[in-house]
């Protein structure tokens, strides 16, 4: 490993005191992604060039004292945020032709941050899934372990990041999708409150649930980042207006006297006993910091998984059909008339689960079972929101595990769609609440990463975040880093 520092916010000190370049660590995760990115594949499209002459601007500022403070540092990007005149291929074969005419609000951001885009990483095909394998450019590998999944869908950006292939990565969580993998590889991960990052420009899966966030080794790192992500977008009519905020604020604030609610729900026979050992430990850490953990109750958590899978399914059947063959991705060879037209094109390009939430989701909308299902959905989702507000007037944070285990083999649940979506059973309930979270690494099991994960009020990011670098403090967790195996440095 370099002598270079692996944080962002290491990075950004450097750069301002003139330590070295932003073109020469830019190099050096350019030089990274060619020698690992081969077996890893957490990346879709690295783009070189564009990288060096970003960072070759950067560096001017840098020198005539412009900068703001992540200017050079780089960064790596989900494919699911349209970067303008760069390929958006949201992981399908549908878009693997699509070159965004614009770009995201997030990508804008970040651009005038002056933050050097490595590239857009792999993921699960329009963010669907928990393990990156059903994106159409093949699986991510775990860089704990070959063969292991990565998690999912934002696995390319944690991967990227674990293996030290980027300081730090942009992801998205509609059902866990950033926290899930940040613990499947070991990394940090936050989902802000819904509505504090702008969805214009960032493909969407479930708009009420999607959320991009940041994702990165230390609770420090994602707080530097969300303040380039986050703010007030009138592109996006879910944005809220709220004023700017700076999360890096509370860091430094000790968490004694800070009240953590732990469910009995969350330590049920779904969570693997190894998974179990190190969360425990972490909250023994938290109590010696002076938090004040008591046990909760949350009664509806088991009814999240289904009211999800409706709710996200039905969204996705809607949002999805605007890729008709006739606008703009993929179109099949020689359509006999429109019809045949349409059923190709969606055929060839969407891969099978994919399809199978279109179908599901069509289906949960159709008239007389709209009620049964949807209706019902949303139902849940209100007593599950209320649940949460209820017991987050007691506590300043709720915690459990992330995932109810470590990172699996590849192929072991590829065949078995609720198995699949069993890997979401702490995550999607957030989503559904619209609430903050971040999953930090506490530990391993067998090697392993485990992730735990804090869920805040509306709004209450920085106070997650401080929660997070208070615990990091003390601990080393997140400074373990894969070796990668492949006889190359
Ligand atoms: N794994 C969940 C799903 O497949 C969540 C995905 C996400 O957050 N984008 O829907």
């Amino acid at each position: 490993m370099s002598s270079y520092p692996e944080t962002v916010a290491g990075i950004a000190t450097a750069l301002a005191k003139g330590e070295f370049s932003s073109v020469e660590i830019t190099r050096h995760y350019l030089d990274r992604i060619a020698a690992h990115d081969s077996r890893l594949n957490s990346y879709i499209t690295v783009c070189e060039e564009h990288s060096l002459n970003q960072a070759a601007a950067a560096d001017a500022m840098l020198k005539s004292k412009d900068a703001g403070p992540l200017t050079g540092v780089p960064y790596a990007h989900k494919d699911i945020f349209c970067t303008k005149g760069i390929k958006t291929s949201c992981g399908s074969r549908m878009l693997d032709n699509f070159v965004a005419p614009y770009s995201a609000t997030v990508s804008e951001r970040l651009d005038a941050a002056s933050m050097v885009l490595l590239g857009k990483t792999n993921m699960d095909e329009f963010a669907m899934g928990s393990s990156n394998e059903t994106s159409y450019f093949g699986p991510v590998t775990n860089p704990w372990r070959e063969g292991a999944v990565p998690g999912g869908s934002s696995g390319g950006s944690a991967a990227a990041v674990a293996a030290r292939l980027a300081p730090g990565a942009t992801g998205t969580d509609t059902g866990g999708s950033i926290r899930q993998p940040a613990a499947l590889c070991g990394i940090s991960g936050l989902k802000p409150t819904y509505g504090r990052v702008s969805r214009f420009g960032l493909i969407a899966f479930a708009s009420s649930l999607d959320q991009g966030g940041p994702m990165a080794t230390t609770a420090e790192d994602l707080a530097l980042l969300l303040n380039v992500m986050a703010g007030f977008d009138n592109k996006d009519s879910t944005s809220v207006d709220r004023p700017d905020e700076d999360y890096t604020r509370s860091l430094r604030e000790p968490a004694a006297g800070l009240r953590v609610g732990i469910p009995k729900q969350f330590f049920s026979a779904d969570l693997d006993a190894d998974v179990a050992a190190p969360i425990r430990s972490a909250i023994s850490e938290l109590e010696t910091m002076g938090a004040i953990c008591t046990e909760i109750d949350l009664k509806h958590m088991d009814l999240s998984i289904p009211a999800y899978y409706v709710i996200s399914s039905a969204e996705c059947s809607s949002n999805l059909s605007r890729y008709d063959g006739v606008r703009f991705g993929h179109r099949c060879d020689d359509p006999r008339d429109i019809e045949d037209m349409y059923r190709r094109s969606r055929s060839e390009g969407f891969g099978v689960e994919t399809q199978r939430r279109i179908l599901v989701g069509t289906y949960a909308l159709s008239s007389g079972y709209y009620d049964a299902y949807y209706q019902k959905a949303q139902q849940i989702r209100r007593l599950i929101r209320d649940e949460f507000k209820n017991a987050l007037e007691n506590v300043d944070a709720i915690l459990g595990p992330t995932s109810p285990t470590t990172a699996f083999t590849m192929g072991q649940k590829s065949d078995d769609p609720v198995a699949m979506y069993l890997s979401d059973i702490y995550t999607t309930a957030v989503n559904l609440a619209g609430l903050p979270a971040i999953s930090i690494p506490v530990g391993f099991a067998d090697g392993l990463p485990v992730g735990m994960q804090l869920i805040g009020n509306y709004f209450a990011e920085a106070k997650l975040l401080q929660i997070a670098h208070q615990y990091q403090n003390v601990t080393d967790w997140h400074q373990h880093s894969p070796s990668l195996d492949d006889g190359i440095e």
